[in-house]
């Protein structure tokens, strides 16, 4: 006569289930994490590029002048220029674990953009004076590296 198995799993089934879903889960989490770094790195640049379409707009709108900048001030002056004319709201910036979401924006103007080494800033703005107005670029405020190794000021 057959012998009869026993009803459930031995201790040892349980355990070695276990250990194959802590494994899973080792594995899982840090892929989730880096999927999660990647997707704000994506929006950033994303909003960067919108950004940079609008102050084009603005630009070919203002016959081939750029908002005005007064160098090393958080100006409200993209803010005033683009919104609500051009989008709702400035975009956050959100390029490392560094520093936390920010859509505030750090003017510099052209002569002194080379030593901009403000960090976390959300924009830095690059433009000049109410006088000039004949430049203007929008860049990442932050020097750390993203998960390609490129720095994000160099976007
Ligand atoms: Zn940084």
């Amino acid at each position: 006569m057959k012998r009869r198995m026993p009803a459930g799993f031995t201790l040892i089934e349980l355990m070695i289930v276990v250990s194959i879903i802590g494994i899973l889960a080792g594995v899982a989490i840090p892929k989730f994490a880096q999927l999660l770094r990647k997707s704000q790195e994506g929006s950033t640049k994303g909003n960067l590029g919108a950004l940079r379409s609008i102050l084009s707009i603005y630009y070919a709108d203002n016959e081939g002048l750029f908002p005005s900048c007064i160098f090393a001030t958080n100006s409200a002056v993209l803010t005033d220029s683009f919104v609500p004319k051009y989008t709702t709201s400035i975009p956050n910036s959100n390029p490392s674990a560094y520093h936390a979401p920010a859509s505030g924006v750090l003017c510099h103007t052209p002569i002194d953009a080379t030593g901009c080494t403000h960090e976390g800033y959300g924009w830095i703005y690059v433009g000049t004076n109410s006088a000039d107005r004949r430049h203007g670029n929008l860049f990442i405020s932050c020097y750390h590296t993203d998960t390609k190794a490129s720095q994000w000021r160099t976007y």
